[in-house]
């Protein structure tokens, strides 16, 4: 069976400067794979490229069999790929329903997106009750939540979650976590970038471990989180 994502070798450089140095990881349907990393080790980047808001120097990226490199944006979205980026991107000025409504920007079945928005107000209530405020009133955690609704109402294949948890309380966290594995129950793919390498490794099937633009360690989630270099390096043990 072919990986539902699958890349090889990437490089990607801003000018001169190369931040991924030819990685290669795959996702397989119904799974969470996380890449976790200290900042700077190319894990927006990675994300950003599978999305086609960054070319590639070189390396070859397969969705579903296809390749995706020279795919533009727009249309990786309609293939089934979806990213929730990092520091979230809402608009703030619109309401919460709007910026669901433009998650589904690419589609027309008007019933089939409402069922949508009802449903990403079952995942995540307090968005329901605050549906018709402005999106810049939400907490950070909120504004999370708002995030993650938007991208799956693209209806993805594979979600694509930049540091969900990043600025958010222990509690937040956890709800967004809590999130992940339902997503997953629900037979969502999801491809979690995550600086929290122990609420990461925690839920996810596999993990790959990044450092300076490398792959440096890869195994299952369960395998890093009792992992000694990756609780030294990662999960702050002497
Ligand atoms: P973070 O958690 O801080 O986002 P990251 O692992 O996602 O870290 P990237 O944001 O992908 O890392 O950055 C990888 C490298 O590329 C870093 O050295 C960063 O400084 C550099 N970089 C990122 N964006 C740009 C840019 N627009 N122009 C030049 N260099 C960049």
């Amino acid at each position: 069976m072919t990986a539902l994502l699958e890349v090889e070798d990437l490089r990607v450089a801003y000018g001169k400067i190369e931040a991924v140095k030819g990685i290669s990881f795959t996702v397989e349907a119904g799974q969470v794979v996380t890449l976790i990393g200290t900042n700077g080790a190319g894990k927006t980047t990675t994300l950003r490229t599978l999305s086609g808001l960054l070319k590639p120097t070189s390396g070859k990226i397969t969705f579903e069999g296809k390749p995706l490199t020279g795919i533009p944006a727009h249309k990786i979205v309609a293939l089934g790929l979806a990213h929730s980026p990092e520091g979230r991107h809402i608009f703030p000025r619109l309401t919460i329903a709007e910026n669901l409504q433009l998650g589904a920007f690419l589609r027309t079945d008007k019933a089939a997106i409402a069922k949508d928005i009802q449903r990403a107000y079952d995942l995540f209530p307090i968005l329901g009750e605050r549906r018709k405020q402005a999106s810049g009133t939400l907490s950070g955690g909120e504004q999370q939540m708002l995030a993650m609704g938007r991208a799956l109402m693209s209806q993805p294949k594979l979600l694509m979650l930049d540091e969900p948890s990043m600025g958010l309380s222990p509690i937040m966290m956890q709800k967004i976590m809590q999130t992940i594995v339902e997503l997953k129950a629900q037979g969502t793919t999801i491809l979690l970038v995550e600086q929290n390498a122990q609420a990461a490794l925690s839920l996810a099937d596999h993990g790959y471990v990044m450092e300076i633009g490398k792959i440096s360690l890869t195994g299952t989630g369960q395998d890093l989180l009792h992992d000694e270099s990756v609780r030294k390096a990662y999960l702050g043990e002497d």
